[in-house]
């Protein structure tokens, strides 16, 4: 069973303990939603991006999936410190948590390895069973407000070990931007010696498009809601969380039951209600850097965690699990389903506008001409900012 004194963290070295104790996993849509996620989002890019990208489409959906495999600690390509890549929990980036951490830590003589695990798991169970959380609205806005503007920034705040116990969800974002650029500026047309124009190969494309996807995921995280909280699966709610040795078991926590086991079950509806949302992509306004996108998505996601945890307690008052057929996911699709619509068109939306901006720095990269070459004029409209991340067709 999942607990949060067995969560993952940063330090390969550990990655032995790791697997023998089960730790959170960095669940965040299913791979049905990252890949209708990352579908989407290439269609609103301008030509000829889009054409490119959708050749590579095999790639694109591997990488919009891949960040969940390495996540897995029963695959091969398992990677202990990927998990906190996937969701930041805002409520412990708070000042009086952190100084009440610190404390802790002195007191106990500063343990490490497994022992530093054991005392993280217990000082956050101790610490929230005194508080309320989901926090008020105001309180996390204020939280995500001052989230630093980098992951040095952030790693400075919080501390090294702290950073991969909290995540850094934002901060993914803006890495695999940064790689994304590099990796379109190679698979366009790179320059040659004296003008001459190398063709760039298709290997270059896939490895773009394998980017892209895994952009397109992080971003999609971002916009989960149970992805910016501490109470990540319910347990500070009192939300059922099922006993069970099988973390393939879609009904063991709110977090699956809603994410995977009601959104699957509802796939071709929600998109019918997601295209209808969504416009052209527009490159980020100037100022607005990926990891702020990413982090006013979480911002606007987060009151939406209040609504899931009490849908999800109505319709399992009890301690049995649902069972096919109950009525379980359509009276969370029916209650959530609006809310489920809007964030995976605001993640889709968000795919592509990153996606269409690392296509124009890559462009900049190769120098001037290379932008008018790749369509790019018709593209770079700046989005249009509302108070929380991006706009939508309305
Ligand atoms: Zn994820």
């Amino acid at each position: 069973m999942f607990s949060v004194n067995a969560r993952r963290f940063a330090t390969a070295a550990l990655a032995a303990v790791l697997a023998l104790a089960p730790a959170r996993a960095a669940f965040a849509w299913g791979d049905d939603i990252h890949e209708m996620v990352v579908r989407l989002a290439v269609e609103l890019l301008p030509e000829p991006l889009r054409r490119e990208l959708r050749r590579e489409m095999k790639s694109l959906l591997e990488g919009a999936t891949a960040p969940d495999r390495r996540a897995d600690s029963r695959g091969k390509c398992f990677d202990p410190a990927e998990a906190p890549r996937h969701y930041i929990d805002i409520e412990m980036t708070s000042a009086d948590f952190l100084a009440a951490w610190k404390q802790k830590l002195a007191s106990s003589g500063s343990p490490e390895g497994e022992a530093l695990q054991a005392l993280k798991g217990a000082f956050v169970k101790e610490y929230f069973s005194r508080r309320t959380v989901p926090l008020a609205a105001a309180e996390a806005r204020a939280l995500f407000d001052a989230l630093p503007a980098d992951k040095a920034g952030f790693v400075k705040l919080v501390g090294e070990s702290e950073a991969g116990w909290i995540g850094t969800g934002p901060y993914t974002v803006r890495e695999r931007y940064d790689e994304l650029v590099l990796a379109l500026a190679f698979a366009s047309e790179a320059p040659g010696g004296s003008g001459v124009r190398a063709r760039p190969s298709r290997d270059q494309w896939a490895e773009a498009a394998r980017l892209a996807g895994e952009l397109s995921h992080y971003a999609a995280d971002m916009h989960m809601p149970l992805h910016g909280t501490v109470n990540y699966k319910g347990q500070l709610t009192g939300n059922l969380i099922i006993a069970t040795k099988d973390p393939d078991d879609e009904t063991r926590h709110v977090h699956v039951r809603y994410e995977v086991m009601t959104c699957r079950a509802y796939l071709a509806e929600i998109e019918r209600a997601v295209r209808p949302r969504l416009v052209p992509a527009r490159a980020l306004p100037r100022g607005t850097t990926p990891e702020r996108l990413a982090i006013r998505a979480a911002r606007a996601s987060y009151p939406l965690d209040a609504e899931i945890l009490l849908v999800d307690k109505l319709i399992l008052p009890g301690d049995s699990p649902p069972r096919r057929g109950d009525g379980y996911v359509r009276f969370m699709q029916e209650n959530l389903g609006e809310a489920t619509a809007r964030q995976v068109a605001f993640a889709a939306q968000a795919a592509a506008d990153l996606m269409l901006s690392a296509s124009l720095e890559a462009e900049g990269l190769r120098g001037p001409g290379a932008a008018a070459a790749a369509g790019s004029g018709r593209a770079a409209r700046p989005a249009t900012e509302r108070g929380d991340g991006i706009e939508l067709k309305q």
